[in-house]
């Protein structure tokens, strides 16, 4: 009777062994495949005869075996646990996802845990892998991962130029400073504002006026390079931060900017609207105590040109002697 109970329960552990949703393998010392219950069956289409006593690495080469090996001996000589999280190592079977709802992975997450198996001599003679497919867990961090940097990137864009918006390039001008002042580098900090902005609200309307700003938004990220940092400063006021640019550099691409945009007219509906930039900037300088001096400068030389007839690029350096 008790022999038959026994047997049961044998019978039973075989089902859960068998239908429990985790990954249970038992490699011998010599990595040799001794147990393979039904979940890494159906994962990896292999029958537990068709893996029985066969070397690990060769039934799945792609498995790191270096890596493997290391994390498998401090379990068989330290009999010590062992845990591999999928941020480290985002598997060691290589199955396919077949999940519906997180369709969005190629493959199964997995987290997994070693623990060592004693024989009756106390001897660590086999490890046990238990496998944990953590695919949902896996692509809900990503997606939330993914979504933070787009709420990041939003959070520091202007909506209607995609430049970066003021907060934003107030900080990154902000960094940039404290980098040249460190370098004693040279960068240039160019303000520009449009010419008779309002004229064009008014003569063609609002969403006139927003389309040129987008053109111009346009063009003035043709005209810049990758280091070179634009953002709206305000309604239609735009700054660049020209880095390691000294005055003839920043001169030549002021020059250039104010040509582009004066050449190009926005086209609205059927018309063609010609559109100006006045141009100050400023060279960094010791002289400026913080990063806001440095935009005053630069703002200085922006009412220069608006004063001296405007579609006009001034130097803060220039303008010393008004100052
Ligand atoms: P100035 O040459 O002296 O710069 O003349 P201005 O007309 O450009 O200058 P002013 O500061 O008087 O006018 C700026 C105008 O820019 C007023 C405002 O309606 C317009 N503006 C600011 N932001 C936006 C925007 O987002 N969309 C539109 N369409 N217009 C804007
Ligand atoms: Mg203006
Ligand atoms: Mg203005």
């Amino acid at each position: 009777m008790a022999a038959d109970l026994e047997m049961t329960e044998i019978h039973w552990l075989m089902d859960m062994f068998n239908t429990v949703d985790v990954g249970l393998v038992v490699l011998d010392r010599d990595y040799k495949v001794c147990v393979w219950n039904g979940f890494m069956e159906n994962h990896s289409g292999l029958l537990p005869s068709a893996v029985k006593d066969k070397d690990l690495f060769d039934l799945f080469p792609a498995i790191d075996e270096k890596w493997f090996r290391s994390k498998s001996e401090s379990v068989f000589v330290l009999k010590n646990r062992s845990f591999t999280i999928w941020e480290q190592q985002p598997y060691i079977f290589r199955f396919k996802n077949y999940r519906p709802i997180t369709g969005k992975a190629d493959y199964m997450y997995q987290n997994a845990t070693f623990i060592p198996l004693t024989n009756t001599m106390g001897e660590v003679s086999h490890i046990c892998i238990i496998l944990y497919d953590v695919t949902d867990i896996a692509v809900n961090k990503k997606e939330l991962e993914d979504l933070n940097k787009k709420l990041e990137q939003v959070s520091q864009t202007d909506s209607l130029t995609q430049l970066a918006n003021r907060g934003h390039w107030e900080s990154t001008l902000r960094q940039e400073f404290l980098r040249t002042k460190r370098s004693e580098g040279c960068s240039t900090l160019l303000i520009f504002d449009i010419d008779h902005f309002k004229k064009v609200n008014d003569e063609y309307g609002h969403s006139c006026g927003d389309e040129a700003l987008r053109h111009l938004s346009k063009l003035l990220r043709s005209a810049l390079r990758e280091t070179d940092m634009a953002g709206r400063y305000g309604g239609e006021e735009f700054v660049i931060t020209l880095l390691d640019t000294d005055k003839e550099g920043a001169s030549i691409f002021a020059e250039r900017l104010r040509q582009l945009i004066e050449s190009k007219p926005v086209s609205y509906k059927d018309l063609e609207i010609n559109m100006t930039v006045s141009i100050g900037f400023a060279c960094f300088s010791n002289e400026f105590k913080d990063h806001e001096r440095w935009i005053e400068a630069a703002d200085k030389a922006l009412y220069y040109s608006k004063n001296n007839g405007r579609n006009k690029v001034t130097a803060y350096d220039d303008i010393e002697v008004v100052k």
